[in-house]
């Protein structure tokens, strides 16, 4: 996945063009301008993967393929209900607190069974995996640590739901996308390896 947040429409067109098809976006409002830009690119594949609040819920079910930041009921009940249904299904990762950081964003691991057999009863959502942004560290032995933490947790989820569609370990961005794949990765979400720095926002 291409991050494109705060990078102008010109730039994901760009990368359109050069066969990029999904894009992330953590800016409700500037995520929505880019799309009214590029509503010709029909094929592109939109992921919301920001901090999600109940007041965006709506705005996020109409106009994305996908959410990368679920982490609680009450957000995925919102989608779910929210979702157009001539859309199909919205496919969600659930966000996990996989370094176990006090006030950081995500479910824990305790709590990510829980969650994921309410997310798989809700019709207008389709339960695709795990998602995670570990805390920061230095050397690949140190970042693979919690990328296999989340992959035993994927798995953990398989095998107690056989049934459901967990095919998706979203976990690497540009400092730490080779230790993410070393342990699994099926989506990494690259930023500033695609498209440069970001000028604060
Ligand atoms: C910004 C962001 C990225 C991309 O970060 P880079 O370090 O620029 O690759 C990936 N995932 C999430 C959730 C982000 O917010």
């Amino acid at each position: 996945m291409a991050v494109s947040k705060t990078k102008p429409a010109g730039m994901v067109r760009e990368a359109w063009h050069l066969g990029q098809r999904d894009f992330g976006e953590n800016y409700l409002q500037e995520a929505l301008d880019k799309q009214a830009e590029l509503a010709g690119l029909d094929d592109i594949v939109w992921h919301f993967i920001g901090p999600l609040q109940s007041n965006k819920t709506r705005a996020v079910a109409e106009h994305f393929a996908w959410v990368h930041s679920v982490d609680r009921e009450k957000i995925a009940r919102r989608l779910s209900d929210q979702r157009p249904v001539e859309l199909g299904a919205l496919d969600i990762c659930l966000q996990v607190n996989i370094s176990d950081e006090p006030s950081k964003a995500g479910v824990t691991l305790d709590d990510l069974p829980a969650l994921a057999a309410a997310v798989l009863e809700m019709p207008n959502l389709r339960l695709r995996g795990l998602m995670a942004i570990p805390a920061p560290a230095e050397g690949i032995e140190a970042q693979r640590l919690p990328f296999a933490r989340l992959r035993e947790a994927l798995a953990a989820l398989k095998a107690r739901f056989p049934d459901a569609p967990l095919d998706t370990l979203s976990m690497g961005m540009t400092a730490d996308l080779e230790a993410a794949v070393l342990e699994g990765a099926t989506l990494v979400r690259l930023g500033t390896a695609i498209f440069g720095e970001r000028e604060p926002r």
